[in-house]
């Protein structure tokens, strides 16, 4: 047996050392300090200390070690409390966090920090897609670094910079894709598929992309250039794994509408994806020869409109049509040059339609007219079945084609009201109307004779009412290395032979030689492709390609429910539990792949009895991208702002709370430096605010008691109208951005609130004011909230403290009544709001209909407000 060499392994207990060391000296810098006795001024409860100046640098060191080592977010499996299952999209290692990722993970945090307020119990987790392209580009490019190093190097450096930002991540159910412990088990997955008859091998025409040396999915594919690198895609005919989510097309569209927490837009692009069309299959015999060609349509009531068929350059019957006409050489010199463009060179709008009469006719199936058999460009054989009937009356594109090598035209729908004619017709008629030229169809709308047309074909046996969509199954092998190995082993005895679960992991060999082949590393290796047959026992090869890292992405959020889980891809009592996700958070270009991978994934595990759910994210939010000068953040703009500095600069509070402040989720956020200049003056204030009322803050009580009236009735009923708007903003709205402005506003009031005589205010609903300030703030700038919390003598974190509830009696605004005098004698009373001002009084008063028309006709020589009180208006 061959021994194989586990790639690596997590460096566990290391990282909780780390900790600890970082929290002693952080304890032993505070202590130093306080014996010089020079930075801190301002002394709050028991040995809380309060420095005047916001040292964030300080504070988010000290309180990230502090809650590493009192394992403040890690979450236990189960809870009599709800769940609540939020997660963003885990991020491919590439070696540093974007802008992008820090915006991701900091809605994220609010939510989870937010939820777990409101009492819930969650789950927030985080790991790494860590197979995949750039990891293999860089062992070719340097030569010295080894995939699996380069990754582990890149999730180190980056775990760093999650910690920084402070996000609620429970370290401990981190998973890599990478690592063997998880891939045994996207193995695992693979052959329940392949059991189950949804994962097959066949030959077939494949995106190529010649630059990144490897095949691509149809998804990968975007405007017929590499998704990654945006080479011009090639097309290769090579055997390939396929997933067959086509079988669940009809179940991947329906059930979008049981997804009511999504973007409608996002839905909307699945539906595009799926795409799905009713119509009609229809075969049309070839003339003079025992060949078919069937085509799909969704317009089978313009059967009779058809004037030629064209087939795809590729199509297999084009061989043989022209063999022995005068065509012959013409056509295939035609068809070499057609197959080496690209899919987009060929079906882009403005590109110039080419065709060539093969010498062959076939016969229309409803009239029996001999129609003329074309190649053409635009016609691809991925798509339908790689023939188009040309219906140049009711289809812009034929009506082009047909135009361009005068092919005649036939009206078979007239529109309303209208006639067309086919000299002067100058664009196709696409729409309703009736049935002409259609023999015993003639009369019929379109709806009716697409129904009658249909059902004549089956009558018939000429053709079959069909449904189609333009989703394929899903390309899953990759001629690479740095994925999960593919665990099927070739036998010339046996045939393809599943590896048995007991012998997974096939794991991946560490030395190989990394060169772009555009074949597996892995078939280089003869440790690894040599094997033995688990069914005869004679020798065997083993399969040397990995799978699409999109198959590890397929079901990540099952295993952070078990992370450590050996015996099997997870333990269902603690899916069931937590699954499905609640609040999926990620970036709009998943909205397809990603996505539509993974509901189909739930889908197949629900069949296969797995899990018990069908859709595995409830709520999806689609957060917009960071832009700086209006453009995405890109190294070839020379427009990125790092967050390393950012944070280094300002902090990582600032940071968040600039990210979460600059626009709501869903829109783009155009960077501004002085929009996180502000973020962290107001930070400051904040810290200066507290600071300078921490010391004996506690010894209030913690609510106002009796009634409240004046400028502590005014403080009070702002606490809780900030608080009811906060809780609606974040929880109903996600507008994070209109949560900070309140609480903004909030600490202006506090400060104005201050400067009132302590004589005159009420020292409880300062504390209140204070206490509901850091709570409100803490999911936003979780560390200095920490911070000032403790420093007014808080024993607890300020992350485990319940979410207030705001007190509808403190919102109600008072009313008075004041009464209206004229010349002295009472004549009206009025209710107006309790804190208004006497320019205010006297305005409302003399807008009163009765007041109104007792001064009509009169001089109103005088108004006097008695704030409170009255009005009273002198007139002659
Ligand atoms: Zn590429
Ligand atoms: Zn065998």
């Amino acid at each position: 047996m061959l021994v194989h060499h586990p790639v690596f392994s997590f460096p566990r207990g290391a990282d909780s050392c780390l900790k600890r060391n970082i929290y002693d000296k952080m304890t032993l810098m505070m202590k130093c300090r306080r014996n010089k006795g020079q930075q801190f001024t301002v002394y709050g409860k028991g040995d809380a200390l309060v420095n005047e100046r916001y040292d964030f640098k300080e504070i988010e060191a000290k309180w990230q070690a502090r809650w590493a080592a009192e394992n403040l977010y890690k979450t236990p499996d189960f809870s009599d409390r709800p769940k609540y299952y939020c997660l963003e999209m885990f991020p491919y290692p590439s070696g540093k966090l974007h802008m992008g990722h820090v915006r991701n993970y900091s809605i994220g945090d609010v939510v989870a920090r937010f939820k777990t307020m409101q009492g819930y119990h969650v789950l927030h987790p985080m790991g790494w897609d860590a197979f995949g392209l750039p990891a293999e580009n860089a062992a070719i490019k340097h030569g010295n670094v080894h995939p699996a190093d380069w990754t582990m190097d890149n999730i180190r450096t980056m775990r760093a910079q999650l910690k920084q930002l402070g996000i609620s991540y429970d370290w401990d159910r981190e998973v890599a894709t990478c690592h063997p412990g998880y891939y045994k088990w996207t193995q695992w997955l693979f052959l329940q598929l392949y059991h189950k008859g949804l994962a097959y091998k066949k030959k077939a025409a494949v995106n190529w992309c010649p630059s990144c040396a490897t095949v691509l999915a149809n998804e990968q594919v975007k405007e017929g250039a590499c998704e990654r690198c945006k080479t011009p895609v090639e097309k290769r005919e090579l055997e390939q794994w396929f997933f067959k989510i086509t079988a669940y097309a009809e179940r991947l569209l329906k059930d979008l509408e049981l997804l009511k927490g999504w973007p409608e837009k996002v839905k909307i692009m699945q539906e595009n994806w799926i795409g799905r069309s009713e119509g009609a299959e229809i075969r049309f015999k070839v003339a003079d020869m025992d060949e078919e060609i069937v085509v799909f349509t969704t317009r089978p009531d313009t059967v009779f409109g058809v004037t030629y068929m064209v087939l795809a350059p590729e199509h297999p019957l084009v061989e043989k049509l022209v063999e022995g006409k005068p065509q012959s050489e013409a056509v295939r010199d035609f068809v070499r040059r057609v197959r080496n463009l690209n899919e987009i060179a060929r079906t882009a709008t403005d590109v110039e339609k080419e065709g060539l009469f093969t010498g062959a006719y076939c016969i229309n199936p409803l009239n029996g007219e001999r129609v003329p058999i074309l190649v053409a460009n635009y016609v691809l054989l991925e798509y339908g079945t790689g023939a188009v009937m040309g219906v140049p009356a009711h289809d812009q594109r034929d009506f082009e084609f047909a135009r361009k090598y005068n092919l005649p035209i036939r009206v078979v729908i007239q529109p309303p009201g209208e006639e067309l004619d086919p000299q002067t017709m100058t664009e196709a008629y696409a729409g309703d109307g009736v049935m002409v030229n259609s023999g015993q169809f003639n009369g019929l709308s379109k709806d009716e004779g697409i129904r009658a047309v249909i059902a004549y074909l089956e009558e018939k046996g000429l053709g079959r009412g069909q449904v189609n969509y333009r989703l394929r199954d899903w390309l899953i092998s990759r001629q690479r290395y740095w994925g999960a190995p593919i665990p099927i082993i070739y036998c010339d005895k046996c045939g393809i032979v599943p590896v048995p679960e007991e012998d997974l992991p096939v794991l991946l060999p560490r030395d190989v030689e990394f060169k772009p082949t555009g074949q597996s590393p892995l078939a280089d290796c003869p440790e690894f492709v040599n094997t033995t047959c688990p069914r005869c026992g004679g020798l065997a090869r083993r399969e040397t390609d990995t799978m699409d890292t999109f198959m590890c992405s397929s079901w990540y959020y099952y295993r952070y429910t078990s992370p450590r889980e050996d015996k099997h891809p997870w333990d269902r009592a603690r899916v069931d539990y937590w699954l499905p996700v609640d609040q999926y958070i990620g970036g709009v270009e998943h909205a397809i792949l990603h996505l539509l991978y993974s509901r189909f994934f739930t889908k197949v595990l629900y069949d296969l009895g797995l899990v018990g759910i069908q859709e595995p994210f409830t709520n999806l939010l689609t957060q917009g991208m960071v832009l700086k000068d209006g453009a995405k953040m890109s190294k070839s703009r020379g427009n990125v702002v790092s967050p390393e500095e950012i944070v280094a600069k300002y902090g990582a509070d600032t940071a968040r709370l600039f990210i979460l402040f600059a626009a709501p989720p869903e829109r783009d956020l155009e960077w501004s430096d002085q929009g996180v200049e502000g973020c962290y003056r107001f930070l400051n204030r904040v810290w200066r605010l507290v600071a300078s009322v921490a010391g004996g803050l506690l010894e209030a009580p913690p609510k106002p008691a009796g009634k409240l009236v004046g400028v502590n009735r005014q403080m009070h009923r702002l606490i809780h109208l900030t608080i009811k708007k906060v809780t609606e903003d974040i929880g109903n709205r996600f507008n994070f951005n209109t949560a900070v402005s309140a609480i903004m506003e909030l600490v202006n009031a506090l400060y104005q609130y201050k400067e009132v005589p302590e004589t005159d205010r009420d020292p409880a609903v300062l504390r209140e004011g204070i206490e509901h300030l850091l709570i409100l703030l803490a999911p936003f700038a979780p560390h200095i909230t920490e911070e000032l919390w403790e420093a007014t003598g808080h024993r607890e974190s300020i992350h485990k403290q319940p979410w207030p509830a705001y007190d509808p009696e403190a919102i109600v605004e008072d009313e008075i009544t004041i009464v209206v005098q004229i010349n002295g004698r009472v004549r009206e009373r009025v209710l107006v709001p309790a804190g208004i001002t006497p320019a205010q009084m006297q305005e409302v008063v003399l807008a009163q209909p009765r007041v109104q028309k007792l001064v009509e006709g009169k001089q109103i020589v005088k108004v006097i407000p008695v704030p409170g009180k009255l009005v009273n208006i002198v007139v002659k």
